[in-house]
């Protein structure tokens, strides 16, 4: 590897969908993966198989049809971790990687594994040498290492590169360090491990203190040559290191760093987009690089500026993010060709059945409003992707609201054959629906978050409804786009209702199958 590039480490699909409310289904993954191929990241961490039956299955199918970046899977240091990662990655041959980790840190070592240093060295190694028997690739983590003495995290480090791996990532787990310490840490690693040259030493910073995209640039400029961060900073808490915003970082400043990365920069803002829509995590407007703002130049002397030389104020153009300021418009006339190259254009691989119902969704919408954005096709293209299958999908609804009126909604639902009526009042129209769906269901779910955004711009432009409902102790997201907001509302919640009711049939199946297998 050359020493002035970067490797780009991408885990929104394992730390980043790891964050609450950010679930992702399998064709949702595989549509990320898909785009970061294209972005051209060096290692894509696809999940973490021991974690559950659909973690395992996107990682193989990611392992199998991705080409071009690396494809790793995490694991703790325990063989039957290493052996469900081993099978899952396994699709990827060469470009096969195992990703273990164990914590270093006191805390972690006294209060959490309840182990001493010698333990942890011990399984460290151990866990590194059983899951090269599988894959020459193997990096290892010790997790909380920004907070483990120095000494020791040198001992592990060269330890475990002794027994192959070959990337070591520092990781600040807990978004503690700040830059000029983080940098330290690194520069002291080069010094005191003996057989540092052997590996690539990542990093992997939160941003608990919004440093995280500091840490990680100090630590390359101390020789760290992978950074693992998310689309979006996405991630748990506040997040991992903004992909987007390192690699914008080390081109801008390319003078400061004297380093590269791979990343085709071009697909950035598309990227940024399809996660936020996929993850209903909203990117704020400010936000460095991806925000809807962060090239709009408002105050009239720094346009000026701009008009006279772009250079003055601005030290990116966006158009190296992808952002070509021209989006084609698609209205009533546009023919089902032009909906179809359009949706592949944006990435979205669909089967020919579903691009039949999306473009007959298009025709509907081209009806209600005189212009079909882009992002209007992409909340279209999405739905499509919903991958469990309904038990209630709604056929009517009606709401009489206004000043002086009492909310009130009816609701007609079908399951299966049968079709079910009801009607109640609320405080608002959104309230009357959602009271009507669960009369009609018999579900109780209690709403813990609720957001509706604008799609497009215009009066006219679609509502998108996220939602976050609680059914017991079960936390479930839903989504829903349309011009008008309450059905939107009533549909993005239908849409929860029928994911709880999905997951209880495959728990309730898992329960059978078991009982079955202990009789035998
Ligand atoms: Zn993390």
């Amino acid at each position: 590897m050359k020493k002035d590039r970067v490797l780009i480490f991408d885990t929104t699909l394992r730390d980043g969908e790891q964050c609450p409310g950010a679930s992702l289904n399998h064709r949702e993954k595989m549509e990320i993966a898909r785009q970061l191929a294209r972005l051209k990241v060096d290692i894509i961490e696809a999940g973490f198989p021991i974690a559950s039956p659909g973690d395992f299955r996107s990682v193989r199918q990611i392992a199998k049809t991705i080409k071009g970046p690396r494809i790793a899977g995490l694991a703790r240091c325990l063989n039957k971790d290493i052996e469900r990662c081993a099978e899952a990655v396994e699709p990827a041959g060469k470009k096969a990687r195992i990703h273990v980790f164990l914590a270093t840190s006191k805390i972690h070592r006294q209060f959490k594994l309840k182990k001493d240093k010698a333990q942890i060295l011990k399984q460290a190694v151990a866990s590194v040498s059983y899951a090269r028997k599988f894959c020459d690739d193997v990096e290892f983590s010790p997790e909380d290492a920004s907070r483990t003495e120095l000494n020791f995290l040198a001992e592990v480090t060269r330890a475990v590169i002794d027994a192959g791996a070959v990337t070591v990532n520092i990781p600040d787990t807990v978004g503690y360090a700040v830059p000029s310490q983080f940098g330290t840490l690194i520069a002291d690693l080069f010094e005191n491990v003996p057989n540092i040259d052997h590996a690539v030493i990542n990093v992997h910073c939160h941003n608990d203190l919004g440093l995280a995209v500091a840490n990680s640039l100090a630590a390359i400029q101390n020789g760290a040559r992978g950074v693992e961060c998310t689309i979006n900073g996405l991630g748990e808490r506040a997040g991992n290191c903004a992909l987007e915003e390192i690699v914008m970082a080390i081109r801008t400043r390319e003078d400061m760093f004297h380093l590269s990365t791979g990343i085709r920069t071009r697909e950035l803002h598309k990227a940024s987009r399809l996660v936020s829509r996929l993850t209903g995590m909203t990117v704020q407007r400010n936000k460095a690089i991806v925000g809807a703002n962060a090239f709009a130049h408002e105050a009239g002397i720094h346009q000026d500026g701009i008009l006279k030389k772009r250079s003055t104020y601005e030290i990116m153009r966006p158009e190296d993010i992808g952002i070509d300021g021209s989006q084609l418009v698609l209205g009533k006339h546009s023919g089902r060709h032009a909906i179809m190259d359009r949706l592949s254009k944006m990435g979205f691989k669909m089967k020919p059945h579903e691009l039949e119902c999306a473009y007959k969704r298009f025709v509907e919408l081209a009806d209600k409003k005189k212009n079909v954005y882009d992002d209007d096709l992409a909340t279209i293209a999405r739905d499509e992707m919903e991958e469990v299958d309904a038990v209630y999908v709604l056929d009517y609804l009606h709401v009489s609201t206004g000043t002086k009126t009492v909310p009130t909604a009816t609701v007609r639902l079908k399951k299966g054959n049968e079709v079910i009526q009801d009607a109640a009042c609320g405080d608002g129209p959104v309230d009357a629906a959602l009271k009507t769906i669960d009369r009609i269901t018999g579900i109780q779910g209690k709403l813990l978050e609720y957001n509706i955004q604008a799609v497009t711009i215009g009066k006219d432009a679609q509502g998108e409804v996220s939602i976050r409902a609680a059914f017991g102790t079960e936390e479930i997201n839903g989504k829903a786009a349309s011009t008008d907001v309450v059905q939107a509302s009533a549909i993005a919640y239908l849409s929860c209702v029928n994911r709880f009711l999905a997951l209880h049939s495959v728990k309730r199946d898992m329960k059978r199958s078991k009982k079955k297998t202990s009789k035998k």
